[in-house]
């Protein structure tokens, strides 16, 4: 974000302090504005990047035909209906096709989806579309897990605040076979 935006969060986020009735000079919430738009500014951090970059040259290659997955990956974003929080953990599998990818590289893929405003369903799909396409494997699957914090908070809705989704292309989308390995692996986590 520029200064300009930065300045714009915090007068924005001035009115809101006094919209909802609170005194915006009491000492608490004097430096809340300023520290309101620094949190932005990192929540949406993921608009700027793109997989291709986080990844750069993090691609090795390595005949290798098992499936290399990478288990509970946390993970929190803002949900683009309330502009509150979900978050969770995030499981991510792929069959090489020769190619391997260095294992830090996958977090950082999620974070890219991540910060931005978002729904679960889309950030599930991007980040197996993202890893397919930067490491075209034989093929990507994705588990999400979260629980949504406007569902939570809001109350109504309580029982519903805990999602899962999933994503799978290529061999995961076509053999049960490998679909099931996959998800056997993920099940076993908590034993
Ligand atoms: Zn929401």
């Amino acid at each position: 974000m520029t200064g300009d935006n930065m300045k714009k969060i915090e007068s924005i986020t001035l009115d809101l302090l006094r919209e909802i009735g609170e005194n915006p000079d009491r000492e608490g919430l004097q430096n809340t504005p300023s520290r309101v738009a620094k949190s932005w500014e990192h929540f949406i951090k993921g608009y700027k990047q793109t997989p291709e970059e986080v990844v750069g040259d993090a691609i090795f290659e390595e005949l290798c035909d098992e499936i290399v997955i990478v288990k509970e990956i946390d993970f929190f974003s803002l949900c683009e209906h309330h502009l509150l929080p979900f978050k969770g953990c995030i499981h991510v599998g792929y069959l090489p096709d020769n190619k391997i990818i260095g294992l830090s590289k996958i977090p950082r893929i999620v974070d890219v989806y991540a910060r931005r405003l978002q729904v679960q369903e889309r950030m599930t799909q991007q980040i197996a579309d993202a890893l397919q396409r930067v490491l075209n494997p034989k093929g990507v699957a994705v588990i999400m897990e979260a629980e949504h914090l406007c569902m939570q908070m809001r109350g109504v809705e309580k029982k519903a605040s805990f999602m899962v989704t999933s994503a799978v292309r290529g061999v995961f989308e076509k053999n049960q076979k490998t679909r099931e390995e996959f998800l056997s692996i993920v099940a076993s986590r908590r034993s």
